[in-house]
């Protein structure tokens, strides 16, 4: 390869690259093309882990955050670490908490960076500092109120000896006041800035972990905040809103009111399907961990598949029952025709509406598909249909499927041929982290899409995070949960995504009116 004669070390590069405040959806398009082309990705602790999820497979992630217990990479570490892969020539992403030259300490890194020599680029991102006070309801300037806004730091060097925070120009200045990494200094703060004449009653917001599902916020006066944060134990990481556009968020909040704000649900799904759930469960206001415990990969026989699917015209039905069966069947079929009438006369019947869906997506008619999305609905459906003896069936399924549809087909009389369409495998990979998280952070609910998530995810031998409820997206589910000795907390009556998503709304806001929830 002509890049192996190269200098390698003129070739690395060093991109610092502002992660937003938490929400993915605050994360530039620059800043996602950086993540799918890195090499290394040093992230911090603020960073939204699960943007890593766009990296490449084989990217390296360094983590430079705090681990329980354990303290942070320290400055000279990190960069160290940043110039020793950029001079092995790769494409290393610094990954940073909201803009990474909004007292992120990034300055310090750009110019290590240039001292050395290294080619590099900065990508802004939206700040904690703006993102913060918008999600809690807050503009930061208001035409009526004021006309400036000052960013200061709570928490400034250690080594410095005085403050350098000018609280007698913050006092005269006025405006709206935004201060970054201050939660634990809160006491000494709103009371040097009363001894230089701001008054008690000016309204203070303080919202930490903003723009995630874990957003909160905290409301008082200079006088009272302190006690406040005190009173209930509020943590950092939290951007502190000075002024009188604090009173705004009265009308003007939205963020918070929706119906699972404040709700950490675990998604255990593929890390390819997790995204419908995840989403749905992320526009209703939660916080999503995504965990997926299982992966699809083609079946152990794949040969014997691939014959069924090339005889799929001899079939008088063929049944999908999940979506992962219908792609990895035409996958096939189209490999070995060119043309989508090859399916002959087969009709096609299928168990849910996503595998309607999937089939549909094909261009593909569906003849059957039962209400109710499990495998004995569809054998009545059959059976309706004035019976089934000696027609040829074809039923694509997962290895590891359950027998009871083969079986109930065949007691019709039906001459059934199961084709394994693919395989689901325990993930065991976790490259944004998230085993940790949960360790660290709990959840308040997890969900089970599939009998093989509840056994992946037991399997792992995790602990079971304190109060975590389960949601399970029907009967088969719950079962196999129940046999683990798992406790159903919500249960889908419509089993498929949306349905899953409908329960646990209901549940929640169910629990949110009734007494002390
Ligand atoms: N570069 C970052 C700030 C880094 S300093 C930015 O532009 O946002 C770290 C401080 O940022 C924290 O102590 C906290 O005050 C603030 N911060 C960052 N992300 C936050 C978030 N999601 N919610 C609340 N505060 C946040």
């Amino acid at each position: 390869m002509e890049s192996k004669n190269k200098n390698k070390s003129s070739r690395g590069k060093v991109f610092l690259v502002g992660a937003g405040p938490g929400d993915l959806g605050l994360v530039t398009l620059r800043a996602k093309e950086c993540i799918e082309q890195a090499d290394v990705i040093i992230y911090d602790h603020l960073a939204n882990p699960e943007m890593l999820g766009w990296a490449r497979e084989d990217a390296e992630m360094i983590y430079a955050g705090k681990k329980a217990g354990e303290h942070a990479l320290g400055q000279d570490k990190i960069n160290a670490l940043i110039l020793k892969k950029a001079r092995e020539g790769r494409r290393v992403i610094r990954l940073k908490g909201g803009d990474p030259f909004v007292f992120g300490r990034g300055a310090e890194e750009a110019e290590a960076i240039v001292d050395a020599g290294i080619e590099f680029e900065i990508v802004p991102g939206i700040t904690s500092a703006i993102a913060g006070p918008a999600y809690a309801g807050i503009p930061v300037t208001h035409r009526a109120q004021n006309s400036h806004v000052t960013f200061f730091t709570g928490h400034e060097d250690p080594a410095k000896t005085k403050s350098s925070i000018d609280f007698g120009a913050l006092a005269k200045l006025g405006g709206t006041q935004v201060m970054l990494m201050g939660v634990e200094q809160i006491e000494s703060i709103t009371r040097e800035m009363t001894a230089h004449g701001v008054r008690p009653e000016l309204p203070v917001a303080l919202i930490r972990w903003a723009t995630t599902g874990r957003q909160q916020t905290l409301t008082g006066t200079l006088e009272n905040i302190a006690q406040r944060v005190a009173d209930v134990g509020f943590e950092a990481p939290a951007v502190a809103v000075f002024g009188e556009v604090v009173s705004l968020r009265e009308n003007l909040n939205w963020y918070e009111e929706r119906p699972l704000s404040g709700k950490r649900i675990v998604v255990t799904r593929t890390r390819k399907q997790a995204g419908e759930l995840s989403e749905r469960l992320r526009a209703l206001g939660a916080d999503v961990l995504e965990l997926p415990t299982i992966r699809i990969e083609p079946p152990t026989d794949l040969r014997a598949f691939a014959e069924l699917v090339q005889d799929a015209h001899a079939y008088d039905w063929i049944i999908f029952t999940s979506p992962n069966g219908v792609t990895a069947f035409f996958e096939i079929f189209f490999k070995l025709y060119d043309d989508s009438r090859e399916i002959g006369g087969a009709r096609i019947a299928a168990i849910g509406p996503a595998t309607a869906q999937r089939i549909k997506d094909y261009r593909l008619h569906v003849d059957l598909q039962p209400d109710e999305f499990v495998a004995e609905a569809l054998a009545r459906e059959f059976k309706k249909l004035g019976g089934i003896e000696n027609l040829r069936i074809l039923l694509a399924r997962a290895e590891e499927a359950r027998d009871v549809l083969p079986k109930q087909l065949a007691d019709l009389g039906a001459i059934v041929d199961e084709g394994f369409a693919y395989r689901t495998v325990p993930e065991t990979r976790d490259p944004t982290g998230a085993c940790r998280r949960l360790l660290e952070d709990g959840a308040d609910l997890i969900t089970f899409t599939s009998s093989s998530t509840v056994e992946n995810f037991l399997a792992l031998g995790l602990p079971w995070p304190q109060g975590m409820q389960v949601a399970s997206i029907g009967p088969i589910t719950s079962k196999t949960a129940r046999d683990h000795k798992l406790k159903i907390d919500v249960e889908a009556r419509r089993h498929d995504i949306e349905g899953l998503v409908d329960a646990i709304r209901n549940f929640f806001v169910k629990e949110r009116a009734a007494p002390g929830g």
